[in-house]
């Protein structure tokens, strides 16, 4: 028997753990109590992570389809087959889907084979859909779009202020350590359109209708400057623009009453909100997808930003903007360029001595330096161009559940000439491909993760993979071989192509698996081998040339798609604590799958009494883009007028019912409102 330590494959907090290992086979995850993230303990998806891996589902051999059915290949066929086809098409009709479930190395050889071997800018993953606002908003704002502090820091404020997320369940690592602060005192905001499990532990629950944020945080600030509590010296010396943001703020339509009215939060609520985050001394605002999610999530990230700096909240312990990420690696996913618009390291494609940095580094000429299609453009262009784009490269990912409007995702995907998935299940989108090629997963590899703290940590392999399965930096290796690039692509180990994103990536610079090897890790930016790396960024200026921080005057704007008499009410989306995602790995792990076996809907009390609905009655739910039959969970903790579904589920697959309604800037659809109407369903006589 045998422990290796390793990081969580789920969320984005970056737990560390043991797995267990005996006679080559993984039996269990046990504590590792060094990990200054986690400190030992970790939630139940965490105490099952070895469930999955073992799943007889898993794939053990390349797959080829011929005449609609897989068929077992060799890797030389799969290889062979795949190589003609690329080569066979212009760079322009190719893209690249890459992942926030893989590892940083392999992240990094995605975007490098896009843009070297196939020459095509086109390379995106799904941070589109998660948490591009927080990206381009913070970045606009700070001049860094990632989480300001460290996870350990979230305990030492005075005020927690959370908004669009539901922490203690999706992260519940950092839901800790907000409890330890209100343990020492520190008082809990919340904000959300549903009473959670982190609403519950809430000193202040500010329930409101989904896509009123921008309404709310003007309202907050008007009420700060209002009573004079803003941080004169901080907006002074560190800030500008300050008086284009007080023009918007201070108008009557963000008055109190008037957002009260908006939000459906009460105004005594608001001003109470206000002086706490305000007076505090150290607020912490932390903030997830209830808040990227929409046609404004950049202009809701950017008022996350305003408020922070107009109290002065930033670059101390127990402040900041804790943007919490969803998936384990999305912010390496980031780092690493699996962008459109950047190479490692957010060194824009755009900029000549960028393109021409790469091309040096990896001694080939690359795709254009333009900004490439983005996951939502992809989807939208081969649906409604088809022609356009004839082939797809996807690692890890599965649109099939995971993206808006899944009718309109099938209508693209079958528009495709050839489509290639790379993952360690058939997943629903895998079962769309012409090749399917079989990957390692996390307990399988050697790699690194960077958590939504910045923290860069290992993964080390602890078994073999299944059948004849490989990690993915191997098969990149290979494939591109098979294309001509052998030398672009030597690697023999995934610390190999460590060392080269550190030589080509100046916040990861240095970064080396053996200083990774300390329990703490490192956190980005780290641009020298003496470097302590960066817990908490913007002590004493932001990252703008400048050195000051940006205010951004923001009007609302309600959302894309409003009830009205055919849908009368609000849907929004999210998960819960026992699954993840599009389900791939929880639903096989039978101790988090016999937890939640299905999805749900859930209705308020007197929107359900409205239609005669009871609690668990099976209901259809119905927006303008098609329909899922539920079972409705009539609960008070919902918003009168609004409903919830998770999105895991195949079976009553809420990504059905979304709206693809993108934020112009970051492209991320508004999977958190869209309008519904809930249908009783006849009666079966029997
Ligand atoms: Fe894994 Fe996140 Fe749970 Fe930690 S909080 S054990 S990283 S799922």
């Amino acid at each position: 028997m045998k422990y290796v330590q390793t990081t969580c494959p789920y969320c984005g907090t970056g737990c560390s753990f043991n797995l267990v290992v005996a006679d080559g086979k993984l039996t269990g995850v046990a504590p590792y109590h060094r990990s200054p993230v986690n400190e030992g303990k970790v939630c139940p998806k965490g105490t099952y992570a070895h469930e999955f891996v073992g799943s007889p589902d898993r794939l053990k051999t390349p797959l080829i389809k011929k005449d609609g059915k897989f068929v077992a290949a060799t890797w030389d066929e799969a290889y062979d087959l795949i190589a003609k086809k690329f080569k066979s098409y212009k760079p322009e009709e190719m893209a690249c889907l890459s992942s926030a479930r893989v590892s940083n190395e392999e992240n990094y050889l995605m975007q490098k084979f896009a843009r070297a071997v196939l020459k095509t800018p086109h390379v995106d993953h799904c941070a589109r859909l998660c948490h591009a606002s927080t990206v381009v908003g913070l970045a606009g704002a700070f001049g860094s779009g990632a989480m300001t502090q460290s996870i350990g820091d979230i305990a030492d404020a005075k005020c927690v202020f959370i908004i669009g997320s539901n922490t203690f369940e999706q992260h519940p690592l950092i839901g800790r350590r907000v409890m330890q602060a209100k343990m020492k005192g520190a008082k809990l905001i919340y904000a959300d359109p549903r009473l959670t499990a982190t609403g519950k532990q809430a000193d202040l629950f500010l329930p409101f209708y989904s896509g009123a944020d921008v309404a709310i945080f003007n309202g907050l600030m008007q009420q700060i400057i209002r009573n004079g509590w803003e941080n004169k010296e901080f907006i002074e010396k560190r800030t500008k623009d300050f008086d284009k943001l007080k023009a918007v703020v201070m108008k009557p339509e963000y008055s109190l009453d008037n957002v009260a009215k908006i939000s459906g939060i009460p105004a005594k609520d608001l001003a109470t909100a206000a002086e706490w985050i305000a007076k505090s001394g150290a607020t912490a605002i932390l903030y997830s997808m209830g808040i990227t999610q929409h046609t404004t999530g950049v202009d809701n990230v950017k008022s996350v930003a305003n408020i922070q700096m107009l109290t002065g909240n930033l670059g101390r312990p127990g402040t900041g903007v804790c943007a919490l990420r969803g998936q384990n690696n999305v912010q390496g996913a980031c780092d690493m360029g699996a962008l459109p618009n950047v190479y490692s390291g957010y060194q824009a494609v755009i900029v000549p001595d960028n393109k021409k940095k790469m091309t040096d580094a990896w001694g080939t000429e690359l795709a254009e330096g333009k900004v490439g299609y983005t996951v939502t453009d992809m989807i939208n262009i081969l649906a409604d161009k088809p022609g356009t784009l004839k082939c797809l490269y996807i690692m890890g990912e599965n649109p099939m559940l995971s993206d808006p409007d899944l009718h309109h995702v099938e209508k693209g995907l079958r528009n495709l000439e050839f489509l290639v998935v790379q993952d360690i299940f058939l997943t629903e989108t895998a079962e769309l491909a012409n090749v399917v090629l079989p990957a390692a997963c996390y307990a399988e590899k050697d790699g690194t993760q960077t958590s939504t703290e910045r923290r860069v940590q290992r993964w080390r392999k602890a078994v073999n993979p299944p059948g004849q399965a490989k990690a993915d930096w191997q098969i990149f290796g290979e494939l591109a071989a098979k294309m001509g690039f052998a030398k672009q692509f030597p690697y023999k180990s995934a610390e190999e192509v460590f060392v080269e994103v550190a030589k080509v990536t100046p916040s990861y610079a240095g970064m080396s698996y053996a200083r990774l090897e300390k329990p703490e890790a490192l956190h980005w930016p780290c641009p020298t081998a003496d470097h302590p790396g960066t817990p908490i960024l913007h002590k004493e200026k932001f990252a703008h040339p400048d050195g000051l921080g940006v205010f951004t005057p923001l009007e609302w704007k309600p959302a894309a798609e409003v009830p009205d008499k055919d849908y009368p009410l609000i849907l929004t989306t999210g998960r819960c604590i026992w699954q993840w995602h599009t389900g791939t790995m929880t639903r096989r792990s039978v101790s988090l799958e016999s937890e939640a076996p299905t999805g749900w809907i859930e209705i308020n009390p007197e929107d359900a009494n409205a239609l005669g609905i009871k609690d668990k009655e099976k209901v259809r739910a119905v927006t303008r883009r098609g329909q899922v039959e539920v079972p409705a969970r009539v609960t008070k903790d919902i918003k009168k007028g609004v409903t919830f579904m998770p999105f895991h589920y195949k079976e009553c697959a809420a990504n059905v019912l979304t709206n693809n309604a993108l934020d112009p800037v970051a492209k991320i659809p508004e999977f958190k409102a869209c309008a519904v109407r809930i249908e009783k369903l006849p009666e079966v006589k029997k």
